[in-house]
């Protein structure tokens, strides 16, 4: 695409440069990688600001503002790229000091990281803040980190000024520190319970799918991961390559090429988070990129469980990123089999495309099961029942077998889908007493008696599409069969569309709505077999929380329902033992979406 052709009313998407990998990430060729972004086209303010995002360069604290960047070509509706291959300087330090490409390379990821979950949820995500932009702040503050507020509907990212022999370092040029906060906003939107005080996996999820968007979504790049892989041959060497073939077993030397690959694939860049601040904190590793989180490197047992190390959300969450990652270089070195080895290694064309593709689709996989995971209480069991459930919807084929080895991996860390939690439409609508995991605290409702299964009499559906009242009525209708308490408090919160596309083009139109039950009970009065920890005042009363998804298809009819009971007794006592080992003092964290917690600053 030429400067002159970014029309912004003529084109879906117009292509901005940014950084892909940190600046001190090089090709072969010792040159940083930039890419060209899609970037949703619209009316392009100064700022820039959009209609999602607004980037203001303020300094938190200060009064101190930089005048806002102009993106465009002094008419709203025309874009320039100033810094495309034939513009840039050729020194690239010269960029990173340069505040208007700054100001580019912040609003495109962070749009093109906004635009990947709506296209994979199908329809537009809101802010928490119900506002329509969110503030993006470039120098917020001096400091290694950056963090999502929202108090301020923000991200605000940190920078460090040059000293001595370092470069300046600014977040606001970090392909992953962008893609990762801008995610737990996105999630924040989606999911605002996940911040309520709650088991240890629900933050970790938050970490764990911020840091698998950022490494995953740069695969879609345009020949990022060539570059990156490329040894300046065009070739990329597995080193264990040669002593498979000579194994005099060909099944075994297949499978052992394969693992060996595996092993290689997984020390790029690519599964290497934010490498710039990890140059700073962490200790270097002679021959490898600085990071600051290997993820792909964990082990895979479920010693994590037992460790109170990984309770700190950025640690747990390692373990989700982890299962994704050791799954996606297990798939890419499976389908590299059939490709020619030559003297001087495999080309580098086609390892790349077929990381691309298992990237694409895995990433594809998490993303179109946000809808799926329950609006509150998430454990990491959860997430794996919400992929593969949301996946089987919209490919009844799996010929590459992700689903089972993603289901493998997870099983590997100890995590398996729950038992009769996500109710499919075959089966029953909710499970039976005997399959359910524990006991429930109350005798069943005398006056929820089901009629024969789901009952849709009295229901209108266009209104069961967008009204919340009338999703109540299904679930007071079907409260037995569907397993629900309506005796407690129960709220229908979001109703809502989405059209989502398999990755075979199948395309699936689903009502999804949410609802939560609240109970609040003082210490004394909690319902039986959920037992108040030491230490807890008497006279504080206590939130019990559960929820639910239940999805409908194009025709009004019930089909999933992602059930995480609020009298699920284990999971309550097993909640407020944790909590009260943190003391509750879970609310108030105002920089819990930082990239590094506070304690690890120290470091
Ligand atoms: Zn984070």
């Amino acid at each position: 695409m030429s400067a002159a052709d970014q029309n912004l009313l003529h084109h879906d998407t117009v292509a901005m440069t940014v950084f892909a990998q940190d600046p001190i990430v090089l090709t072969a060729g010792k040159l940083p990688l930039f890419a060209q972004l899609a970037v949703p086209a619209e009316r392009l303010q100064r700022g820039p600001r959009g209609h999602r995002f607004h980037v203001v360069d303020v300094g938190v604290g200060t009064n101190a503002a930089a005048a806002p960047v102009v993106l465009n070509d002094g008419d709203p509706w025309t874009y320039r790229d100033r810094w495309d291959a034939d513009h840039r300087p050729a020194d690239p330090a010269l960029l990173v000091e340069d505040a208007d490409f700054r100001a580019q390379n912040l609003f495109a990821v962070a749009a093109h990281t906004l635009a990947l979950f709506e296209r994979h949820l199908g329809r537009p995500i809101p802010w928490q803040s119900r506002y329509p932009q969110l503030y993006l702040v470039p120098r917020a503050r001096i400091e290694a980190n950056a963090f999502y507020s929202r108090e301020h509907n923000a991200v605000l990212f940190g920078w460090l000024p040059a000293t001595g022999d370092q470069p300046s370092l600014y977040t606001a040029l970090s392909y992953d520190v962008i893609a990762h906060e801008v995610s737990h906003a996105i999630l924040d939107g989606l999911r605002p319970r996940y911040t309520e005080p709650g088991l240890p996996d629900q933050l970790a999820f938050h970490e764990a799918l911020a840091d698998i968007v950022a490494l995953l979504s740069v695969f879609s790049l345009k020949d990022v991961a060539k570059r990156l892989l490329d040894n300046g041959n065009g070739k990329i060497v597995f080193p264990g390559d040669e002593a498979a073939m000579r194994n005099p077993d060909q099944e075994v030397g297949r499978r052992l090429m394969a693992e060996w690959r595996a092993a290689e694939l997984k020390a790029t860049p690519l599964t290497l988070l934010a490498e710039q601040i990890g140059g700073r904190r962490t200790p270097a590793v002679p021959g490898r990129y600085p990071a600051l989180r290997r993820s792909v490197d964990l082990p895979a047992s479920s010693a994590w469980t037992t460790d109170p190390a990984f309770l700190e959300p950025h640690r747990r969450a390692e373990v989700l990123v982890a299962a994704f990652l050791q799954t996606l270089v297990a798939i890419w070195a499976a389908r590299l089999d059939p490709l020619r080895v030559d003297q001087d290694g495999v080309d580098v064309n086609r390892v790349a495309e077929e990381g691309v593709k298992s990237a694409q689709h895995l990433l594809g996989m998490l993303l179109r099961a946000l809808d799926y995971l329950p609006p509150a209480e998430l454990e990491f069991a959860d997430v794996i029942d919400a992929v593969l459930t949301a996946d089987r919807r919209l490919a009844s084929d799996d010929d590459r077998g992700y689903r089972d080895k993603l289901r493998a991996a997870f099983a590997a860390f100890g995590i398996t889908p729950p038992e009769h939690q996500m109710v499919d439409e075959d089966g029953d609508a909710a499970p039976p007493p005997a399959a359910r995991r524990t006991p429930t605290p109350y005798r069943a409702d005398p006056d929820a008696k089901t009629r024969g299964g789901i009952r849709y009499e009295h229901l209108n559906l266009a209104a069961l599409r967008t009204s919340p009242e009338e999703v109540y009525q299904f679930i007071w209708n079907n409260a037995g069969a569907l397993g629900i308490d309506v005796r407690l408090t129960t709220r229908v919160e979001r109703v809502l569309g989405s059209t989502r596309v398999g990755p075979d083009g199948l395309v699936l139109n689903e009502t999804i709505a949410d609802y939560v039950q609240i109970l609040r009970a003082l210490p004394a009065e909690l319902p039986p077999g959920i037992d108040a920890p030491d230490g807890l005042p008497a006279d504080e009363p206590v939130e019990l929380l559960g929820g639910g998804v239940l999805v409908f298809d194009q025709f009004g009819r019930f089909r999933l329902h992602q059930r995480k009971p609020v009298l699920d007794v284990d999971r309550q006592n097993r909640r407020l033992q944790y909590l009260a080992k943190r003391g509750f003092r879970d609310g108030g964290d105002k920089r819990r979406f930082a990239l590094l917690h506070d304690g690890e600053d120290e470091q």
